[in-house]
């Protein structure tokens, strides 16, 4: 008979052994203590820096005092505050969409959506690079989920003739690839999709405060307001909360309330992350130097990692991808940084496919040009002594 202990052996074999960390982020951003040591912070979903922002911790601290620190019910018995009400109505503001709801993650906003608007006479085309939670999604839907190859609008195409038969079709897509830093082709995937006569859903989480001039996401950043009809995005990255959002018309957002499992039979989110992620969405739209920064610095950090040889996926966003190949080359890499004080942990299959495994590198607003360049200095450092790509 196989032991735990035995399968973990084998993950230590194959490189694949996690442990954890304990990360505790500091006043000034750019560090954090990473098991009791100073460290550069260089892999944080903390995008605009507003995790610590004085005014999101003001407003929640004020939230827990007035109403306490837990919601006690889920939303359709006693968690619904209107607290909660009214940050639905503020992002549905900030997406220009009917209506939103929100949910108590982005895992389980993704699993919501996917159960409840397919089910098991329904297709789901969803692109093979999206996240581990619309893959859940698309299983637990029970719909016949079809993959098409990571943005490619022709293979797209094909699946959308091959699957003609079906009368609900549903085409999912990260907005902003998690690993690999790209975005989406929302243009070509939203005509496809018109000219077909399929519902296209987008998953925002790396996309929202980040992308488009008011940080509404890739529907703004590509100016297809009103032709996305499902679109998804997380409190916790550059919102710097907790939580997640659907956003779209009056009836999915009702429908959604009155069928999505993870909605109902959870409970709901406490006062002080709902006040955090209600100021935040008031900050976002306003401080859009916040974004000039962020891209400025990625791609400066995207031009020189690749000046130096590196092959790095992204730049677009501040997710850059340092392709290492063999996980035990990522965490040698992953080591070199930490030695040199910049922390950025190696990511290995099963969360990249095979031979991918990577450094991710994750820039916020907040970093400062000596930061970066002490990034660049190691990398330039270390240049030689890998196999690059
Ligand atoms: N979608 C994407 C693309 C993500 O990267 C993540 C989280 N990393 C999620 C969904 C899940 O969001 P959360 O962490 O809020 O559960």
């Amino acid at each position: 008979m196989v032991t735990w202990d035995q399968e973990l052996q084998h993950l230590k074999e194959k490189g694949l052994y996690r442990q954890l960390n304990s990360v505790e982020m500091m006043e000034d951003q750019g560090y954090a203590m990473v098991n009791g040591q100073k460290m550069l912070m260089f892999s944080s979903n903390n995008y605009l820096g507003l995790a610590r922002d004085k005014r999101l911790i003001q407003a929640s601290i004020e939230a827990v005092q007035r109403l306490g620190a837990g919601s006690t019910g889920s939303r359709l018995t006693t968690g619904n505050s209107l607290l909660h009400e009214e940050l639905e109505k503020k992002l549905a503001k900030f997406k220009q969409t009917e209506a939103a709801v929100v949910f108590n993650t982005g895992y389980m906003a993704n699993i919501a959506a996917l159960t409840t608007l397919a089910g098991k006479d329904d297709v789901i085309l969803s692109d093979e690079m999206n996240h581990a939670s619309i893959i859940d999604g698309c299983r637990l839907s029970r719909a016949q989920t079809t993959i098409y190859r990571h943005a490619d609008l022709r293979d797209l195409e094909l699946k959308l003739q091959q699957t003609a038969r079906y009368q609900k079709r549903l085409i999912v897509t990260d907005g902003v690839f998690s690993m690999d830093g790209d975005i989406a082709p929302l243009p070509g995937i939203v005509e496809l999709a018109e000219r077909y006569n399929a519902v296209v859903m987008v998953d925002d989480a790396h996309a929202t405060g980040v992308l488009g001039k008011n940080g509404r996401g890739t529907v703004e950043h590509f100016g297809l307001k009103g032709r996305v009809e499902i679109q998804m995005g997380t409190l916790s990255k550059a919102v710097g909360a907790e939580g997640a959002y659907i956003a779209g018309s009056r009836s999915l957002i009702d429908y959604l309330v009155n069928q999505a499992r993870p909605f109902i039979f959870s409970t709901s989110l406490p006062p002080g992350v709902m006040a955090s992620a209600l100021t935040a969405i008031e900050i976002i739209p306003a401080e859009r130097e916040r974004r000039f920064r962020l891209s400025g610095l990625s791609q400066r950090l995207y031009k020189e990692l690749t000046s130096l040889g590196y092959t790095v996926w992204g730049g677009e966003t501040p997710i850059l991808a340092i392709i290492c190949g063999e996980p035990k080359e990522a965490l040698m890499l992953a080591d070199a940084l930490r030695e040199n004080g910049i922390f950025a942990p190696a990511i290995r299959p099963p969360t990249v496919p095979d031979r991918t495994s990577r450094i991710r590198l994750t820039v916020m607003a907040t970093h400062q040009d000596d930061q970066i360049h002490h990034v660049i200095d190691v990398f330039k450092k270390m240049a030689p002594a890998l196999k690059r790509g």
